[in-house]
């Protein structure tokens, strides 16, 4: 599947079926898998053969499902889990223990945020939080002997900041750790955060890689390029024998391409569990079929009504890349040159009052906590995510009390601007 285009890989990859098997993926409703002999099972829980025993772990359905996503990606294992914030989770936690700190941009999800912040610190595990925008000096004087991984996302969830995939990833290796990126909205139809030097990529499906609403999921992706073992110092959990596995060594049995998601599979998911159902990833593969097709009308949407939008006396600003004169425009357009995404943020002129009674005059976009749907969506930040802050924390965060975020969805431009405008007058 290598050689075809991205296209091609959302329809076909991952899953081909033999001689008169099932062309759709089967949904392998399974919680258990039968072995004629005692030592036929032996050997998949000594990792010794590759197959099946227990969902928890792994789920044929699963397996095709994460495979297309790591065609897509680029990379050379995948796995899918729960959740995005699974995803982010077992990214991070299958290479930090208690006593490492992971460098993270700070302008990320705010679940992700917490996780790193609030309930990765409980487990003993540190964050330095830098700006995007950073220089080279100041990111690197983020990192401290017990740094282990650095973080960022493509295009932030809410802010829209866009990473320097090539400048994290600079810093990441020049400190011999890798770089974990949360490619979640624009995607791998929009970027691949592989070929621009990111060692690990992360997803919540949930988003537009289903793009219905339907299933909430993540997926994890490696790349099979970061060199464990050139840092076994650093990686023990990797590069040292697994006594819970009988003493095999990851980075050794399963080499570059295989040790990152072979632990990840074998120690986070039986200990933690965050399986994703297979009925959930047979709904996520519907959604890959046509994320090719989808991501131009999400982008070309997202364009349209920021441009309009920006025309309107009633909006103070619009953040969107894909506007000339937005501050990550020129770094948007090397990293995502067929455009980012869908969401589009703006700020309506009389605050909180105001964006509540526009928002309930909207007839398409539904308010919701949530975006990447094929519905248009939005949602005040002020009066839902965030209520709990005043005028002045509001401001502090950057979320200006009128401000409005846009999830732009499949339905016709012309309506989604129309709608704006009656809802603006
Ligand atoms: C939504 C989101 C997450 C969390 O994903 P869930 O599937 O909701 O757990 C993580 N990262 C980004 C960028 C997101 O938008």
């Amino acid at each position: 599947m290598s050689d075809f285009q991205i296209g091609t890989k959302c329809v076909q990859a991952g899953y081909t079926p033999g001689n008169g098997e099932p062309r759709q993926i089967p949904i392998i409703q399974s919680t258990t898998f039968k072995y004629d002999t005692s030592e036929d099972m032996g050997k998949l829980f000594d990792l010794e053969a590759s197959g099946y025993f227990y969902t928890r772990l792994q789920n044929p359905t699963n397996d095709y499902v994460a495979a297309k996503i790591a065609a897509l990606e680029g990379g050379t294992a995948g796995m899918l889990t729960s959740s995005g914030q699974a995803a982010n989770f077992f990214a991070l936690f299958n290479i930090c223990e208690a006593g490492s700190h992971i460098v993270s941009s700070s302008s990320i999800y705010g679940g992700t945020f917490n996780l790193l912040s609030v309930t990765m610190a409980k487990m003993g595990i540190e964050v330095t939080f830098v700006s995007p925008d950073c220089t080279e000096e100041e990111l690197n004087a983020a990192f401290k002997d017990n740094t282990r991984a650095v973080f960022g996302e493509t295009i932030a969830n809410p802010a829209l900041t866009v990473l320097d995939i090539e400048k994290f990833a600079k810093a990441a290796h020049g400190h011999g750790v890798p770089l974990i990126v949360d490619n979640t909205f624009p995607t791998p139809v929009n970027c691949r955060p592989i070929e621009w030097g990111a060692d690990i990529v992360t997803h919540s499906t949930t988003k537009y890689m289903d793009g219905h609403g339907a299933a909430v999921g993540g997926a994890i992706v490696d790349s099979g390029r970061f060199d464990w073992m050139a840092h076994r110092d650093k990686f023990p959990g990797l590069c040292t024998p697994d006594e819970s596995y009988h003493g095999i060594t990851y980075a050794e049995k399963f080499g570059k391409e295989g040790a990152f998601i072979t632990k990840c599979t074998a120690q986070l998911m039986r200990d933690l569990g965050c399986i994703q159902a297979p009925q959930n990833a047979f709904i996520l593969n519907l959604g890959l079929e046509s994320l090719h097709v989808r991501m131009p009308k999400h982008v070309a949407n997202g364009q349209a009504v920021a441009e309009f939008l920006q025309s309107r006396p009633e909006v103070v600003s619009v953040n969107y890349p894909g506007l000339p004169g937005n501050p990550y425009y020129e770094i948007a357009k090397k990293y995502m040159p067929n455009g980012g995404c869908g969401v589009v943020s703006f700020e309506l002129k009389g605050g909180r009052a105001a964006a509540e009674r526009f928002m309930k005059k909207l007839k398409l976009a539904a308010i919701e906590t949530h975006v990447a749907d094929a519905r248009t969506c939005c949602l005040n930040p002020a009066t839902s995510t965030h209520r709990q802050m005043n005028e002045e924390q509001l401001a502090a965060a950057g979320i200006p009390a009128g401000m409005i975020r846009m999830s732009c969805g499949l339905e016709d431009a012309e309506d989604l601007i129309a709608d704006l405008e009656q809802a603006l007058a």
